[in-house]
């Protein structure tokens, strides 16, 4: 159980005084009925809660699945330049969200995005070995001996040891699935730059279960379902 005020300002719509504004006001409903003082206590996963008749969703962490566009960075803030949380609207971007791996700044596809910390850090943990397939076109063709160099596990010229790793050329070679269980930095395009095959184009299709929605255009995102969240944990 939580209070009332706290639950409301963990939204990132609200500050506490707003928000205890609100209650004051009779404007907070909470199941069905204006909500009495700040201070009450709620179930943050079952109460049904509206605010001027809208419901509010108060569910302790959120889970966002996003078409990263190229061009924007994978990171929570930075001075110069543009981040994916600039596609979130703002009670979003106040929440803390972070996404969870990173994609380069030129790598489209899909991008989870969450405050709640233990999951994000679980799904990176290198115990956890989550795949993520990634889609890439290169510069040549793929072929045999490339498919069994990155199956036996590449060490690259700077002496990173990869981990075995899956690569299924596409159509004339040029196109490719990779699928990775870790998540070094740059490590789609060191690897198959080592192949000789440098990577034009980078996407990411799935990591997991979680598979990127076809009908989310680049730059849009939507809530996981209450599935998607559970077949993470
Ligand atoms: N590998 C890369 O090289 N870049 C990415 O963005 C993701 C994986």
């Amino acid at each position: 159980m939580e209070r009332l005020d706290k639950l409301l300002a963990s939204t990132g719509r609200w500050s506490r005084k707003e928000v205890k504004e609100l209650i004051a006001r009779g404007r907070v409903l909470m199941d069905g009925r204006p909500a009495g003082r700040p201070e009450d206590k709620c179930d943050p996963q079952s109460a049904k809660i509206q605010v001027d008749g809208e419901a509010v969703d108060c569910a302790p962490c959120v889970y966002i699945m996003l078409h990263k566009p190229s061009g924007l960075l994978s990171a929570t803030q930075d001075k110069k330049q543009a981040t994916v949380l600039d596609l979130l609207p703002e009670h979003l971007r106040r929440r803390g969200l972070f996404p969870v791996g990173r994609l380069d700044k030129d790598t489209e596809g899909l991008l989870l995005l969450t405050d709640d910390g233990p999951l994000g850090h679980d799904l990176l943990s290198p115990r956890k070995h989550v795949d993520k397939v990634y889609y890439a076109r290169v510069d040549g063709q793929i072929d045999e001996e490339d498919v069994q160099a990155l199956s036996e596990g590449m060490t690259l010229g700077d002496g990173l040891v990869c981990l075995p790793a899956d690569l299924e050329p596409l159509g004339d070679g040029s196109e490719c699935l990779v699928t990775l269980r870790e998540g070094k930095y740059h490590q789609v395009k060191r690897m198959l730059a080592a192949r000789g095959k440098p990577v034009l184009y980078l996407k990411r299709l799935s990591m997991g279960p979680l598979k990127l929605d076809e009908g989310l255009e680049k730059g849009q995102w939507r809530f996981l379902t209450e599935r998607e969240v559970q077949s993470l944990k």
